[in-house]
Parts: structure tokens; C-alpha cells; sequence
């Protein structure tokens, strides 16, 4: 075994070697950009080297900064992770030249897979089923379209060199084709610096289903069963499962044994990924066709090891580090089932578009880290980090096991009510859509599910404003309380209570105004309005937020104020409610009116002023008192008072003009 190793990545997956390396005590060197300096992953590792500035080629995928960093700290292997260079050739190539190892496979099976159609070339001698259609080395326009009447529509365009869901252009009629190979050929100009395409057969209802192989440098190879990953968008991958529902122990066998093939085919070694999509036909029956082969470890291999208890980054060093395979295919089992959600830094209520931000919070569902559990997430951030532009929006992954689908789906669902981000938009909420769909949670799967669902997965609001004011209100009331202190009259913002037992909140709940008012009743109850509602408002503390009831609804709910928005966590989904502060928004009001008002319905207390004299901006000018608290009520500019509307003792409405402020003269 290896003494140390090189991480050439980031993120959660250099996280994730650099725990089994720590696990099997081989020492780890990361390398980071500038962007980087305080990762997570670099925090990992037992040494790191700065490598150069934040954007991926100056940096992550600099080659020779990278191997220049192994042979100065002495490493003497470099694990590549996924993306970057983990399907560079040349990098393992370059590597081996060095005289490190690459801990993946030979730069030679890198090159037969790195090409959709090349590869298919390859498969179709190696007797692997092929999607009908054309891969051939032609490129001419009415030679291909030709082709795709041949082949039959609908009919999908796909670049050779792609990846990542791009380059790919779905066609349904003869009349379509040419501006979709100019748009799919200058897509894949621009991203891969390769226009070839091949066509395809338009598989209908498809689902993806990858097999996991393993080879070793003795010629040995297996499948660690299958993947399914049919729940995408934009062609990406949302979640993934293992076992495939509805996968028959005979079809597992001839998709495993034809992965196999395929990896055999270019004499794999190392952890590799062969991906199938599988047409549902109508009689129930499915056949599968190669896709394409991902030579290294797939983000969506924490459900293999959850379903097989084997920890494929151990398997990728050892086979890397000359040792034979750990088991042979009889070996292998499948234990339970196991989910992966993939959490993003997206807006899925507007196109998936990605967002960076601070995780301002960043709570994670109890887990038991890296042992075979029932909840683990992997992920390379912390609260507090960034999520930077010049990389993938891909947060953390939670990875549910569980005995049945149905008890990991639960378990799921679970675990991202309480996943807690705040600080920039998620997926987390949407992933809860998809997981209660009925599509999901019946295992009616194909890569539609999410267009086919969009009526339940996008745009809901899973709280409703009665509870998201109720967890608001209990929130204000209990920060209030715990500013208090043991004194009652050291209380910071200097409101005192006396008498006054109405209060108002001015909430904003999805761009409406929802002002709520709160009673306080003498035997020390609550009651709430808001929204047409109104009732009883009881509240406890337990040891990770509220649990509130209102209006027929109980929940426990955890509240994170970020300025003047109430993040608002709960069982049913997470919400947020703006709770604008009266009081601190009074002034503002003011200096565009040129008059001060009464931020809340209260009693002035007294006047600082009187009529004709002058006021410097801040100074204090009056006081009220209203459910309470007192306030200070300051200048918000220069001026002169001119008339006093109020006296001392008299009870003025909500924004009541108190007094007039003229400009200086
Ligand atoms: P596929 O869907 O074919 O399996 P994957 O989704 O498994 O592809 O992962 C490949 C993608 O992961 C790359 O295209 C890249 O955008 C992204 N990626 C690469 N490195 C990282 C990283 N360190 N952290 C998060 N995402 C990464
Ligand atoms: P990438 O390299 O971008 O991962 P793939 O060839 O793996 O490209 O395809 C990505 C996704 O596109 C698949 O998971 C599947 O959802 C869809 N897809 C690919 N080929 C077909 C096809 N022939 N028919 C229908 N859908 C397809
Ligand atoms: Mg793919």
C-alpha cells in the first residue's frame, strides 16, 4: 500500500479519499486554488500545496503544478476524483511518466472510452447491446440526416466528446434536423473543442441504469450491481438508487456480464462506471443499450457501498497499489436499498440557475459519518464557507440505506427536512417534492419524472403563512425573552411592559404583505391573527427549535433570522417570511416624508423637543411605549421641529404623525 497519496480535486469527493486514505493511515497531500485556501478538503489532508488562482485551468486542471506538488511532497500515487483531469489521458499518461500512479485506469482505456462513438465502435464488437443508430466517422449534413431517417424519429444528436449533459439535441421530425446539428455542433465546438456527433435512437420512457465494475491488474473483473439514476434534469443527474426497482435477478446478470465486456474490452482496471439506458417497453419487459463508459468513480457511489458495505475509494487503492481484487463476483451481496440526493446550489423554481452565497447555516440531519449507516452525507464545505462560482454547485450529497425502498425513502425525507441551509437558494425543498411525487415514491421511473411532476415539485408552498407567522412570532418572542437577561428593566432595546396588549408584526410572505397582530391575554396566553386566521398561539422550546401550534397545526420548527427574513424550518418544508422591524424602519420612512410617525400603536411617553428648536440627525426627540417596550424615536435628518401634534400620555394609532420636522433653514 501506498505511504501517501495526492487528492487532485476538491470538494466533497477529495473529502471523501482523504477519509478512507486516513482510514487505511496512508497520509494524503491536497492540492488548492486561491479560492480554496480554507477549504474544507485542504483541512482533510495531511499537507497541502497551492497550486495556483481560482479558475479550474489555473489551477485544478494545470497537470504539470499538480505532479510537481507529488514529487515535492513525496507522494506516490494521485487519486484525480471525478471532473478535472480524472478522464484526461494525457494527465494519466503524464503521471505514469513521472513514475506515480494514477489511481484509476491506463491512459489506453481512458482514450477507447473518452469518445461516445469511437467507444460504440468498440462495443459493438465486443458484442455490448448499442442504442440503433449511427456512429460512424462521417460528419457530412445530408449524409447524417439521411442517417436519422434511417434510424427513425425521434431521434437524439449527441456530441462524441460530451459529458455533463451537454451537447445533446433531441429531434422529432426530418423538418428540425439540420438547425439542431448546427446548434448541437456549435455547443460542442464551444464546450469540447470537438464538433464530431453521432445520432441515436430517441429512446422512449427511458430509464439510466449504470453498472458499477471493478478491475484489477491481474485480469480480474466484476459488477457491483446496478444504479439507477433515471431522475435528472437537463440530462444531469437528481437522485440515484440502488438496486434499480423493478430489476429482475436475470436482467441484473446480463447488464452486469455485458459491463463486464465493455470494461474488458479496453482492458479496465480500477473503479469504472458503464451506462445503460433501458427502454420500458409497454408489456413491462425492458432492453438495455451501452451509453457510454465514466472511467473513474461516479458521485453516485456512496449507494453502491451502501447496498455492498465496501468502500470503493479502499478498492481503488488497493487495485491502484498492485493488490487483486478483495472479493470475486460470488462474493458480492446486496443488502437493503439505498438513495442518493445530490444537494445544489440552484434555483429549480427558475430553471436550476446556479447560486453562489455564504452558508450563512449549513445544519446536517444526524449521521454516522463514513460506516455503513443509515444517513451519511459527504460533502467538502462548512457553515460559514462559500460557494464560489468557479465551481460545481453540488453542496453535499445525503445518502440514505435502508431496508426496504420504502423505509429509505422515508428516511430521506427525513433527513432533508433536516437539512437546514441558509444563505443562498437549494434544491433541498424541490428534492422533497420529488421524493413525495407519486412518480418516486411508486418507483415510476424514467428521465421524465421531474417535467412529467413539475405540477407538485415546483413553485409550492409546503408551510403556509398561518404556521410561517406562528414560527415568526415565537421566535421574536423568544429572542425578546432571552435578551431580557434575569433583570427585567436591563432589557437592551428599553421597551418596558405596562399595560398595552396588542402587537403588530408588518410579515411579508411571497412578495404580499401579511401584517398579523398578537394579543396578550391576562392569564398570560396568546392569541394570534394573521392571514383571515386567528387563534391561540402556544409555543415550547425543545432542543432543536419550537415546536409551535397554531391554527390546527402543530410542528417543530428551528427559525434562523438573516436580517429581516425569517428562514423557517419545519416537518412539512421550509419557508421564509419577511419580518420587517417597525421600529428600525421607522426613521426611514420618515426621512422620506419629511414626519415622523409611530412605528406601532402605543403611548407617547414624552417629548425631548418642543416646536422651533433645532435637531442634528439621531438625536432622540420623542419616546413611546407600546407592548412592552419603549422606543426612542430619533431625528432622521437635520432640522427644525415645527409643531408638536401630541402630548405626553396620549395613545396614538399605528402610524400616527407624532410630530413635524422641517428642513434646516
Ligand atoms: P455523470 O452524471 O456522467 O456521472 P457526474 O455527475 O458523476 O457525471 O460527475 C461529473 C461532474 O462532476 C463533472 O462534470 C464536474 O462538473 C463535477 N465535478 C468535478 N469535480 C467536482 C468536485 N470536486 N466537486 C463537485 N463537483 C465536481
Ligand atoms: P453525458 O456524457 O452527458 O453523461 P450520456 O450519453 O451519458 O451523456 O447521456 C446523458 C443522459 O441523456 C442519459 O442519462 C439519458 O437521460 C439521456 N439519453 C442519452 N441517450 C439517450 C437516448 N438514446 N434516448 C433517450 N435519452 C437518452
Ligand atoms: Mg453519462
Amino acid at each position: 500500500m501506498f505511504h501517501k497519496i495526492l487528492i487532485a480535486n476538491r470538494g466533497e469527493i477529495a473529502c471523501r479519499v482523504a477519509a478512507t486514505a486516513r482510514r487505511m493511515a496512508v497520509k494524503t497531500v491536497a492540492v488548492y486554488s486561491d479560492a480554496d485556501a480554507h477549504a474544507k478538503h485542504v483541512a482533510a489532508c495531511d499537507e497541502a500545496v497551492h497550486i495556483g488562482g481560482s479558475a479550474p485551468r489555473d489551477s485544478y486542471l494545470r497537470w504539470e503544478k499538480i505532479i510537481e506538488a507529488a514529487r515535492v511532497t513525496g507522494a506516490q500515487a494521485i487519486h484525480p476524483g471525478y471532473g478535472f483531469l480524472s478522464e484526461n489521458e494525457e494527465f494519466a499518461q503524464a503521471c505514469a511518466d513521472a513514475g506515480l500512479v494514477f489511481i484509476g485506469p491506463p491512459a489506453s482505456a481512458i482514450q477507447a472510452m473518452g469518445l461516445k462513438a469511437e467507444s460504440k465502435q468498440l462495443m459493438e464488437k465486443a458484442g455490448v447491446p448499442l442504442v440503433p443508430g449511427y456512429h460512424g466517422a462521417g460528419q457530412d449534413p445530408a449524409m447524417l440526416k439521411a442517417e436519422a431517417g434511417r434510424i427513425g424519429y425521434p431521434v437524439l444528436i449527441k456530441a462524441s466528446a460530451g459529458g455533463g449533459g451537454k451537447g445533446m439535441r433531441a429531434v422529432d421530425k426530418a423538418e428540425d434536423f439540420d438547425a439542431a446539428l448546427a446548434s448541437c455542433k456549435r455547443e460542442a465546438k464551444n464546450s469540447f473543442g470537438d464538433d464530431a456527433v453521432l445520432i441515436e435512437k430517441y429512446v422512449q420512457r427511458p430509464r439510466h441504469i449504470e453498472i458499477q465494475v471493478f478491475g484489477d491488474t491481474q485480469g480480474n473483473c466484476v459488477y457491483l450491481f446496478e444504479r439507477d439514476c433515471s431522475v435528472q434534469r437537463r440530462h444531469q443527474k437528481v437522485l440515484e438508487e440502488a438496486p434499480a426497482p423493478g430489476m429482475t435477478p436475470a436482467m441484473r446478470q446480463q447488464m452486469g456480464e455485458a459491463a463486464v465486456a465493455a470494461a474488458r474490452a479496453v482492458n479496465y482496471v480500477g473503479a469504472g462506471t458503464v451506462e445503460f439506458i433501458v427502454e420500458q417497453k409497454p408489456d413491462g419487459t425492458m432492453s438495455f443499450f451501452f451509453m457510454e463508459m465514466n472511467t473513474r468513480l461516479q458521485v453516485e457511489h456512496p449507494v453502491t457501498e451502501a447496498i455492498t458495505g465496501l468502500d470503493l475509494v479502499e478498492w481503488q487503492l488497493r487495485v491502484a497499489s498492485g493488490e487483486p481484487l478483495p472479493l470475486k463476483q460470488e462474493d458480492l451481496r446486496i443488502t437493503g436499498h439505498a438513495i442518493e440526493a445530490r444537494i445544489c446550489a440552484e434555483n429549480p423554481d427558475n430553471n436550476f440557475l446556479p447560486a453562489t452565497g455564504t452558508l450563512a447555516v449549513y445544519r446536517k440531519p444526524a449521521c454516522t459519518a463514513f460506516e455503513r449507516g443509515a444517513v451519511r452525507v459527504d460533502d467538502g464545505v462548512r457553515e460559514g464557507d462559500a460557494i464560489s462560482p468557479f465551481y460545481d454547485s453540488m453542496i453535499a450529497k445525503l445518502i440514505v440505506h435502508g431496508a426496504t425502498r420504502a423505509e429509505a425513502l422515508a428516511r430521506l425525507d427525513e433527513a432533508l427536512a433536516h437539512t437546514h441551509i441558509v444563505g443562498l437558494a437549494t434544491n433541498v425543498q424541490f428534492l422533497r417534492h420529488v421524493v413525495r411525487s407519486p412518480s418516486f415514491a411508486q418507483a415510476n421511473l424514467d428521465t421524465a419524472l421531474i417535467s412529467r411532476e413539475q405540477a407538485v415539485l415546483f413553485h409550492q408552498e409546503p408551510l403556509g403563512l398561518p404556521l410561517a407567522a406562528a414560527a415568526a412570532v415565537a421566535q421574536a418572542l423568544l429572542d425578546e425573552r432571552a435578551a431580557e437577561g434575569p433583570d427585567p428593566f436591563s432589557r437592551r432595546d428599553g421597551w418596558r411592559s405596562h399595560g398595552i396588549n396588542i402587537r403588530r408584526f408588518a410579515f411579508e410572505f411571497h412578495g404580499e404583505p401579511a401584517p398579523a397582530e398578537l394579543k396578550y391575554l391576562h392569564d398570560g396566553g396568546l392569541i394570534l391573527s394573521v392571514g383571515g386566521v386567528s387563534g391561540p398561539l402556544q409555543f415550547g422550546v425543545t432542543s432543536d427549535g419550537l415546536d409551535v401550534q397554531y391554527s390546527g397545526q402543530r410542528g417543530a420548527v428551528t427559525v434562523y433570522a438573516q436580517g429581516e427574513t425569517d428562514h423557517v424550518f419545519a416537518a412539512q418544508g421550509a419557508t421564509q417570511i419577511l419580518n420587517i422591524d417597525l421600529l428600525a424602519h421607522a426613521g426611514e420612512a420618515h426621512a422620506e416624508v419629511g414626519r415622523l410617525t409611530a412605528p406601532m400603536p402605543g403611548k407617547v411617553v414624552s417629548f425631548a423637543v418642543k416646536a422651533g428648536d433645532k435637531v442634528s440627525k439621531g438625536q432622540a426627540l420623542a419616546v413611546m411605549e407600546a407592548m412592552k417596550m419603549e422606543h426612542t424615536i430619533a431625528a432622521p435628518a437635520d432640522g427644525t421641529v415645527a409643531e408638536l401634534l401630541y402630548v405626553p400620555g396620549d395613545q396614538v394609532a399605528e402610524g400616527a404623525e407624532l410630530l413635524k420636522l422641517a428642513a434646516p433653514q
